[in-house]
């Protein structure tokens, strides 16, 4: 048929609004659109801090696709994109292949080790449900490991490799679940170690330096020990070493400090930063007037020339303006330019603790928590409506 096919890689942030949006603006067979991902599911990336700790179950992280999209409307195939051919116009599958008039490439970034050597082999990583399951179920089992091996206080050290918003919010819920890991399994709380290890000379680099301060007092409250200004040079099956060859013993290091885009992306011929395809100006990959790349796979800069950080929210932004553009092409209407509208950032820092800035405002304490709160709900709104906020969104 003549019906133009849109193919959308990875229900991520950017992904499942693109979805989403499509689903509302095409007329009865304007497009076929086809939307695939690893999973049935689609996980809520900025919650993943507290299944992991444990403090949350992550079954209130994810939301399944067919409550998401209306499958009348859109393909969802649940596989793995293992190889992008741009010059033959085609997807290529783990179980099949996919071709394509346009292609979105959203399936999201990939953590950065920065070749730090064992950072791969060792290190934990806050990705998906998956990589959370494993960072939980780990923790606890380092307790109970403790309680055959006392003498070996390495069980009971964790170390989080990075400062950065994901870091901190990790540490955060981590120095909530300790207290009651150590009840539940009869630990001395003293003999627990959180390290906080950071190569920048500040946590949060480039976040207001008053809020930053805050936020370390509020986790040291907790017990967290900050090693600031050190960078990681080892991760070892034993544990880290840093600065000038230091080692902290743990059997637990939990690696946020980077992020790049996908393999995928470089592997399919695209010119990429670290991953990321720097984008023109209507979010499509430069000379591929067909293709569109979003969230953390794409790069875009500010006015000073600094690129925006990847986020959930210039991701959901950009799943806004490339369905539009999208319905555009195919209706030969003029494109829209990406603006990033930067609606501020909160970062939470355990129970009824967090930090941020919105509405050109600071927040921090409990006001914060509930801002953060809030633009949780308000996520959940914008992909399910009330019925999503009401099965998955805590709202008490
Ligand atoms: P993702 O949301 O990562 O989604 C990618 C999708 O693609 C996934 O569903 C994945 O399963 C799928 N996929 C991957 N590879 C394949 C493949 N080969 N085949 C098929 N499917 C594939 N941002 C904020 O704005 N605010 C926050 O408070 C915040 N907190 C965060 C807290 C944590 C713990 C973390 C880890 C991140 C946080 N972020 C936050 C960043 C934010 O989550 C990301 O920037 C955002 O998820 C990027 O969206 P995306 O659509 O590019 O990709």
């Amino acid at each position: 048929s003549n019906i133009p096919k849109i193919v959308i890689l990875g229900a991520g942030y950017g992904g499942v609004l693109t979805a989403l949006r499509l689903q509302k603006q095409l007329n009865y067979n304007e497009a076929d659109v086809t939307l695939v991902n690893k999973h049935d599911y689609h996980y809520i990336t900025t919650h993943l801090h507290m299944p992991a700790a444990g403090t949350d179950s992550p079954e209130n992280a994810r939301v399944s696709i067919s409550k998401l999209i209306d499958e009348f409307k859109i393909d969802f195939v649940k596989s793995t994109v293992v190889q992008i051919r741009p010059q033959d116009k085609k997807v290529i599958l783990e179980d099949g292949t996919l071709s394509y008039d346009y292609l979105v490439i959203g399936v999201g970034g990939e953590p950065e080790t920065f070749g730090i050597p064992g950072m791969v082999e060792h290190a934990m990583n806050i990705r998906s449900i998956n990589s959370v399951r494993l960072i939980r179920e780990h923790i606890h089992y380092q307790f109970a490991k403790y309680k055959r091996e006392p003498h070996r206080t390495d069980y009971l050290t964790f170390v989080v490799g990075g400062a950065g918003f994901t870091g901190i919010e990790f540490i955060g819920e981590l120095a909530d679940r300790i207290p009651e890991l150590c009840k539940e399994y009869d630990v001395d709380p003293q003999l627990v170690k959180i390290y906080n290890v950071e190569a920048a000379p500040t946590a949060l680099p480039g976040f207001d330096p008053e809020l930053v301060e805050y936020a370390m007092d509020v986790l040291k409250n907790k017990g967290v020990t900050f090693r600031i200004g050190t960078a990681i040079k080892e991760c070892t099956a034993d544990g880290v070493i840093v600065g000038e060859g230091e080692e902290i013993k743990s059997k637990t290091v939990i690696w946020t400090g980077g992020i790049r885009g996908n393999r995928l992306i470089e592997e399919a011929g695209f010119e990429t930063m670290r991953g990321r395809v720097k984008v023109d100006e209507f979010l499509r990959a430069p000379g591929h007037e067909n293709i569109y790349v979003i969230g953390d796979n794409s790069l875009m800069f500010n006015e000073e020339g600094r690129p925006y950080p990847p986020t959930a929210q210039i991701a959901m932004q950009q799943g806004v303006v490339c369905a539009q553009n999208l319905v555009g092409s195919i209706r030969n209407q003029p494109l829209k330019k990406f603006e990033f509208s930067n609606k501020g950032t909160v970062a939470s820092l355990g129970k009824g603790e967090a930090i941020g800035i919105a509405f050109g405002k600071k927040y921090k304490g409990r006001v914060a928590a509930w801002l953060k709160k809030l633009i949780d709900l308000r996520y959940l709104f914008i992909i399910g409506g009330i019925p999503l906020v009401l099965r998955k969104g805590k709202i008490f």
